[in-house]
């Protein structure tokens, strides 16, 4: 009978209550005991009355609930190596002895490195005598298994990560109800959406709701964009279009790497083509309310295969995460996902956008 941790981590994200409830749900169907750790890492590091084994009822109306209820945090603490010792101190006197991580790519780097460290804090707690010889070896390897909760989609090994599909239908919603009053008046929008790496929510927001132009920072635009969308915006209202919309990721750069901004992207249409222009930056609405129906499913299909990953899995096992391609939910090793994962930001930096396209397409398709 194994004690299953869980905590949520880094930005909240629609569909990681329900993740939360089936991992919780599924280890008390497969005879172990889940505890929930309160508020991310800093719960671990906390220890106390922030780790608390969980019943089946403690997670009721999770489903259907947006952000996530056992709380979320960025810890400072688990950055460093001893914060991460005192969290395998609480581990082990709470006497748990596997992890599942909901959070996004910075989260599962410190999963990972907590499992890989875990021998030698075991080893260092043990001679300093804050553990006993009998709990050393008793929890000598910390199984933990990822999931990624981020509405971003910004993770490769993945064709979806838990709450992109929640925050893309808020964008729609709210796309759509801007677009009725722009009609009206003939105005042109500048809409913000977030995505500081990944321009995954503002590609499908553009697409799904008829933009006229989009920045993401995989794509930057050739120098003369400024020219480029003037002339396309205007070949729409020719055609007899009553409004422009333009779609922009918090992350948009151009090719010298320098942030593409909404305001910048107003002046231009307000003053070369004399657009009345307005800016909507959307903001939290999109992380807000209650998960779409996909990110309830993939939650709970998610959590369930987290059990059986740690059920089936040896001390030798890599790290899993689980993901989705192709309609089937996978399991593949951390590590992996999160290296392929920094090559993208990698081949932006170095101004190589071919490659973090390629990069960016391979890791939905693989
Ligand atoms: P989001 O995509 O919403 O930003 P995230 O999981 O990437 O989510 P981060 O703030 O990067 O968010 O990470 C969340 C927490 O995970 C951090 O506050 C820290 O405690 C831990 N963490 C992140 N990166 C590392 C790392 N390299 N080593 C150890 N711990 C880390």
């Amino acid at each position: 009978q194994k004690n299953i941790g869980i905590l949520t981590s880094g930005g909240d994200a629609q569909g990681m209550n329900p993740c939360v409830r089936a991992v919780v749900r599924m280890a008390i169907a497969r005879k172990c005991r889940p505890f929930f750790i309160y508020e991310g890492y800093q719960g671990l590091v906390d220890g106390g009355d922030k780790i608390k084994q969980a019943k089946w009822t403690d997670v009721s109306g999770f489903l259907t609930s947006g952000g996530t209820m056992i709380g979320t945090a960025r810890c400072k603490e688990f950055r460093e190596i001893e914060g991460r010792r005192t969290g395998v101190y609480n581990l082990i006197k709470k006497g748990i002895d596997a992890l599942v991580v909901i959070g996004g790519d910075g989260s599962l780097t410190g999963a990972d490195k907590l499992r890989a460290e875990w021998p030698d804090h075991v080893a260092a707690l043990e001679k300093d005598g804050r553990i006993s010889k009998e709990d050393a070896n008793k929890y000598r390897t910390l199984m933990i298994v990822g999931m990624v909760g981020s509405i971003d989609n910004d993770l490769a090994s993945t064709d979806m990560t838990i709450g992109a599909c929640s925050a893309l239908e808020r964008i729609c919603e709210s796309v759509d109800a801007i677009l009725s009053t722009a009609m009206s008046h003939q105005r042109a929008f500048v809409v913000e959406v977030m995505g500081r790496h990944c321009g995954w929510l503002a590609l499908n927001a553009a697409i799904s709701t008829g933009a006229d132009y989009l920045f993401i920072p995989e794509a930057p635009p050739k120098d003369d964009w400024e020219e480029s969308m003037c002339k396309t915006l205007k070949a729409s209202r020719d055609a007899g279009k009553r409004t422009s919309l333009v779609i922009v990721a918090e992350g948009a750069l151009d090719r010298n790497l320098n942030p593409i901004k909404p305001d910048y992207i107003k002046d231009i249409l307000s003053t070369r083509l004399g657009y009345d222009t307005r800016v909507t930056i959307l903001g939290h609405v999109q992380r807000g309310g209650a998960p779409a129906h996909f990110d309830r499913f993939l939650g709970t299909m998610q959590g369930a295969e987290a059990i059986e990953a740690i059920l089936r899995a040896t001390p030798d096992t890599p790290s899993p995460v689980i993901g989705m391609l192709e309609n089937k939910i996978t399991t593949q090793p951390l590590k992996e996902a999160i290296e392929l994962t920094g090559q993208v930001a990698q081949a932006i930096e170095s101004k190589d956008f071919a490659r973090a396209m390629a990069l960016r397409s391979a890791s939905f398709s693989k």
